[in-house]
């Protein structure tokens, strides 16, 4: 039912890499929950798999000396919600985490294979362009790293080459002390549905209540999951009031290029994100200690 032809599982990163090296035509296979469903559904036959399973230079999460975040390609979405660390420094980033699929896929589900697979819904993408991530790629050449934002080249199509690995996650983390995060997915049931649109907010507060920095970023919005930084400059600096939060909206939905699906049509998406965008800046302006209230 699958036509699978080979399943290679290699014991270490650099036999993997190898092993990618010789066999161009292999697919990677982590949790396998996207790519499955794509051999199955596309017939692919005489498949080359390459397994990542135990791979466990993969797995884990700490911090770099340098103060970074590192979460392992092969994290999965649960472990991203249950790991201690994540709850204490980013702890939004452990709610998103279960946003995503019901239980079992995020049992099983990798952290890797979201952004891998490139698709412009994946939960985990807003929350970590919004956190601006970086991407540690291998290949048996050597190491590069790239921003998510410049990972995403189009509509399920990313910066990564056939022998490469995603082998690890980077996040700076917020050095402001009163900063929060939220993302914020609507779909059209509360479990096992891909977003209709997904909008991430991180943002930093003054003492004094202004917000010092905002960014702003949107899944199903354009073709690739995007950055609003024109809504972020209107932003920072100021208070936030009803008039802005309406500004705010308007400009991330001018900066957005939604299209119509199934799901939704392009008109709805661009109300979501005027009227999400709102939202998830005063949830994450509240989870920064600020205080809001709307008073319409
Ligand atoms: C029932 C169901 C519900 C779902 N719900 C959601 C949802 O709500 N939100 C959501 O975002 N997604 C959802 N998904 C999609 C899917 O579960 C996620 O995208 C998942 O994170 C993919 O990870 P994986 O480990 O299963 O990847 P795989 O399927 O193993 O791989 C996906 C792609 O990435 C490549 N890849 C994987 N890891 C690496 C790596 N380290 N280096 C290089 N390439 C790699 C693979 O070759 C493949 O092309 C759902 C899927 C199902 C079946």
């Amino acid at each position: 039912m699958y036509g699978v032809k080979q399943l290679f599982v290699p014991a270490t990163v650099k036999e993997a890499l190898e092993w990618l090296h010789q066999n161009p035509q292999a697919k990677v296979i982590a949790g396998g929950t996207d790519l499955l469903l794509k051999m199955r559904n596309q017939a692919m036959r005489e498949v080359v798999l390459v397994s990542l399973h135990k791979l466990k230079e993969l797995e884990g999460i700490e911090i770099l000396p340098d103060g970074t975040l590192r979460i392992g390609a092969m994290v999965t979405f649960t472990q991203v919600n249950r790991s201690s660390l994540v709850r204490e420094k980013l702890p939004f980033l452990a709610e998103a985490a279960v946003t995503m699929g019901g239980p079992q896929i995020q049992n099983v589900a990798t952290i890797g294979g979201n952004l891998c697979n490139g698709a412009v819904s994946a939960d985990s993408a807003p929350s970590l362009l919004a956190l601006e991530a970086r991407l540690v790629l291998e290949n048996r050449e050597g190491t590069r790293e790239v921003s998510l934002e410049d990972f995403y080249l189009g509509p399920g199509r990313v910066d990564l080459k056939e022998d490469e690995l995603l082998t690890a996650i980077k996040i700076p983390l917020p050095r402001h002390n009163k900063w929060g995060g939220y993302y914020y997915k609507y779909s059209m049931r509360r479990a096992m549905d891909i977003s209709t649109l997904g909008c991430a907010v991180v943002c930093a507060v003054e003492a004094g209540g202004q917000v010092s920095q905002a960014r702003i970023a949107l899944g199903t919005a354009a073709p690739t999951p995007i950055r609003c930084r024109q809504a972020e400059a209107l932003v920072a600096g100021r208070f936030l009031s009803p008039d802005l939060l309406i500004r705010i909206g308007e400009t991330a939905a001018g900066e957005a290029k939604p299209r119509s699906s199934w799901r939704a049509s392009k008109e709805f998406r661009l109300e979501l994100i005027k009227e999400l965008t709102a939202r998830t800046l005063v949830q994450a302006y509240q989870n920064a200690g600020g205080e809001y209230r709307d008073e319409n």
